[in-house]
């Protein structure tokens, strides 16, 4: 029997569910059958009754959420098959943060990848992205306007060097969300040769903490908190780099880092009038496809169909049909919309 593609996945209030299957993908509530993602927390949250997920994933989830997080977990290695309720579901890197996957869903010969978040570009922390030929392709579209075209990473992380050996009696204080952002900045830094010790806030230590244990060095790390402790050690902090939740700049945390050159790493950096008075250096990196990327993908795959959800979906819907792809908006309420940033990347 064959089954047309698109209804193997149903958009629905809680997000994207499968009926043959009975589970939910990044659901928005709690279900009984989750198959996760990546750990952003709008994907990844508390109470579902089982969890499929990568092993950095739920590590991730683990370590955001609680032990407790599902009443049950299934870890899923990269390209490996698993059948629930007849439909066959495998997990293939997105290059969005560690552990991050798309979903392939198969039955009776039709394929839907959902994306998730997804970047092209290489990222030392975690796995590349691995296009797979499908019926329907359901992409993100955070940076879905030709407007968004990100520089290379080198780029940016010269620019933050440049400021260190200019400004050395100043703290460089980079704003980088707690999950993938902060891990990406510090092992760019690593690449390009700064070797000095690098201070993170409190809320950083414990992701930093799971990437290295995953595999993922990052070099000489330290608790900026116990310097700013006293006078004597504060003034240490002048020339080094600190890296911390973007929110926490801009409060009394930040103002006891003294003379700082305040950065913010996002790819929302890009546009002027985003960009924050109190940001010096912003620096622009992204852990989502810039236009480049999304549209590049596209022609690559060449689906069946195109979905596209969370962001600016008409250009890359209206790109896409000029090329002969259909496509259409997918409405999925609840991602990414959190403007304290702890989704990933919400505009600042
Ligand atoms: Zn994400
Ligand atoms: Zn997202």
């Amino acid at each position: 029997m064959t089954l047309r593609p698109e209804t193997l996945l149903r958009p629905m209030p809680g997000g994207l569910y499968c009926p043959a299957g009975d589970f939910w993908i990044d659901p928005t509530r709690a279900v009984a059958r989750a198959v996760i993602t990546h750990g952003h927390a709008d994907h990844a949250r508390a109470g579902h009754g089982a969890v499929l997920a990568t092993k950095e994933t739920l590590a991730i989830m683990a370590a955001r959420l609680g032990a407790r997080f599902a009443g049950a977990s299934q870890a899923l290695a990269y390209g490996e098959r698993v059948g629930i309720g007849g439909v066959d579901v495998r997990l293939v890197p997105a290059g969005h943060v560690l552990g991050s996957a798309q979903a392939v869903v198969e039955k009776g010969g039709a394929r839907v990848v959902v994306s998730g978040d997804y970047k092209r570009r290489r990222d030392p922390t975690c796995a590349a992205f691995e296009p797979v030929a499908c019926d329907v392709f359901i992409s993100e579209a955070t940076f879905g306007l030709p407007v968004f075209r990100h520089p290379p990473d080198a780029d940016e992380i010269a620019k933050l060097l440049l400021s260190l050996s200019t400004f050395p009696e100043r703290c460089h204080a980079v704003g980088a969300y707690s999950l993938g952002k902060a891990q990406r900045v510090i092992a760019l830094l690593r690449e390009a040769g700064y070797d000095a010790p690098i201070y993170l806030h409190g809320a950083m230590r414990k992701i930093c903490a799971l990437y290295e244990a995953m595999g993922v060095p990052l070099g000489d790390l330290r608790p900026a908190d116990e310097m700013l402790a006293a006078p004597l050690t504060r003034k240490m902090l002048a020339g080094a780099v600190v890296v911390s939740p973007p929110n926490a700049l801009n409060d009394a945390w930040g103002r006891a880092l003294g003379d700082t050159v305040t950065c913010f790493a996002s790819g929302w950096m890009r546009v002027r009038g985003r960009t924050r008075q109190q940001v010096e250096l912003p620096l622009i990196l992204s852990d989502h496809a810039d236009w480049d990327e999304l549209t590049a993908t596209i022609a690559e795959l060449r689906p069946g169909r195109l979905w596209v959800t969370h962001g600016a979906e008409e250009a890359l819907i209206r790109w896409s049909r000029a090329q002969g792809v259909p496509a259409e908006a997918l409405s999925l309420a609840g991602y990414d919309e959190d403007e304290t940033g702890e989704s990933g990347e919400a505009p600042p």
